[in-house]
């Protein structure tokens, strides 16, 4: 009998998914996933394990049975000498960075926001920037994965073979995680020095900036002539430079004034430009602040949103920036959202983004608005025709056939993907559409 019955529905965080499923699974404890996996399996039905819902693909939307590992979450153990911490794999980022702050603690490396789970979050390659750095996944150590059979593989690095490189970013097609081991290192504070520079120099010097920093992110908001740079850099300096309040102050205008202005963009097209130059007038200053590094990370959270991103060579990320500024002035598209970029170190993960290249990673953001869609599509044809990977977490509309030829070990991921899911229980429309239909 399957357990841990709740309403069937999926919605994700951005809502632009929103489906029907059979059941909703919250099982505790590995044993009950593997039972629950086996049951489903001998039904011939599928299942989607849904992290935090926090992707605006479909690589969370479940066509049967969805499980939610939310009830599976903590963390298990913490090795401080080893630098190592392992954690059930519903647990949500935001949980374990203040666990890990306690034991002297961090993550090495984190994105914009800490609202995902662990597992989720590594599953679709997510990432935090500098070349120096590889996406989350790379600081998985060890895992344990429950396959289709209803069985338990234990992964680590010593394993000799490549499933845990396939592992780390799997979008959740090789079974469900159950426990992850993170490395971490000792806590550490951030100083993050902000300027601004016109946008022809930022993407003429893009190399140079992503190697003199390690931790440099680039916002441009469209239609304005500068863009905005924010280096982080560990460091010992007592923090201080921006206060608690003025982060309350972001996350409340995030809350309210942000919304209204994309309201008034999707109301007025017309008034995007003057909107955007105001934005950036009033909020890209030059600036220096020192804080905990999870703190400067992230960002306050945004309002609902649409998010494409690619990854790109980083020798082709500067002319990518200008074209992606011209195929907004061309199309006479209104976009009222800050663009950015971002940088990955190379890893050997099959599916990871950057998989065997460093990646520059182009985020093309936008509030629902009229041009959205042209916007993507525009955004997507030109990054693909510069060898781009999209980011899995995010929209884009490639299929199998023009992804296969762009990841070195695709073939090799998908035949892992069909001796451990011979029958495709891990399998849903997403994947379908990504990996092909075998
Ligand atoms: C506001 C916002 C900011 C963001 N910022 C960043 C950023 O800075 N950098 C970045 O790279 N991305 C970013 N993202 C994207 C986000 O990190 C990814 O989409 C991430 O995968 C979401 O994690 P989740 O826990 O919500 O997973 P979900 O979206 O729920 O699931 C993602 C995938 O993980 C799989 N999965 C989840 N749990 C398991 C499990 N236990 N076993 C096997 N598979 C599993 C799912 O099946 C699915 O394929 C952001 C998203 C939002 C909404």
């Amino acid at each position: 009998m399957l357990s841990g019955m709740a309403p069937p529905r999926f919605v994700n965080w951005a809502r632009n998914h929103r489906v029907r499923v059979l059941a909703r699974h919250e099982p505790e404890g590995e044993d009950a996933v593997a039972a629950l996996v086996r049951d489903v399996a001998a039904r011939g039905e599928r299942l989607r394990v849904v992290g935090a819902g926090h992707s605006w693909s479909g690589a969370a939307v479940p066509d049967q049975h969805l499980v939610s590992l939310d009830r599976h979450a903590g963390v298990v153990a913490i090795d401080p000498d080893a630098r190592r911490v392992t954690v059930r794999a519903g647990t949500r980022l935001r949980d374990l960075v203040p666990v890990l702050d306690a034991a002297g603690l961090a993550l090495e490396n984190l994105g914009s926001i800490a609202e995902q789970s662990v597992a989720g979050a590594i599953a679709t390659g997510t990432h935090g920037t500098g070349l120096g750095h590889g996406v989350l996944a790379t600081q998985v150590v060890g895992m344990r994965l429950v396959t289709a059979d209803g069985g338990v593989r234990v992964l680590d690095e010593a394993g000799g073979d490549d499933l845990l490189d396939a592992a780390r970013v799997s979008l959740g097609a090789l079974g469900v995680v159950t426990e992850v081991t993170l490395r971490v290192r000792e806590a550490f504070d951030l100083e993050e020095t902000s300027w601004s520079l016109p946008l022809e120099d930022a993407a003429r010097e893009l190399p140079d900036i992503a190697r003199a920093h390690e931790h440099v992110k680039l916002w441009w908001l469209p239609h304005t002539k500068r863009a905005q740079v924010y280096a982080f850099a560990p460091t010992s300096a007592p923090r201080g430079g921006r206060s608690r309040l003025a982060e309350r102050l972001d996350a409340a205008l995030n809350r309210t004034a942000f919304p209204a202005i994309l309201g008034l963009g999707r109301a007025a097209p017309r008034a995007v430009p003057a909107l955007n130059r105001l934005v950036a007038a009033s909020y890209f200053k030059a600036g220096s602040r020192v804080d905990r590094s999870d703190r400067v990370f992230n960002v306050a959270m945004p309002p609902r949103h649409l998010e494409m991103e690619y990854g790109l060579p980083v020798d082709a990320a500067g002319d990518a920036l200008l074209a992606m500024r011209d195929l907004i002035e061309r199309g006479r598209l209104k976009v009222g959202f800050v663009q950015e970029v971002r940088f990955v170190a190379a890893d050997a993960c099959h599916l990871s983004p950057a998989s065997g290249r460093e990646s520059c990673q182009l985020g093309a953001y936008v509030g629902r608005c009229r041009d959205a869609d042209a916007f993507f599509r525009a955004f997507e044809h030109m990054a693909l025709d510069r060898d781009g990977r999209p980011h899995w977490g995010k929209l884009f509309s490639a299929d199998a056939a023009t992804l296969a030829p762009r990841y070195p070990r695709w073939e090799r991921f998908q035949a892992l993907r069909r001796e451990l899911d011979p029958a495709g229980v891990f399998s849903s429309a997403f994947t379908r559409r990504v990996f092909g239909p075998g």
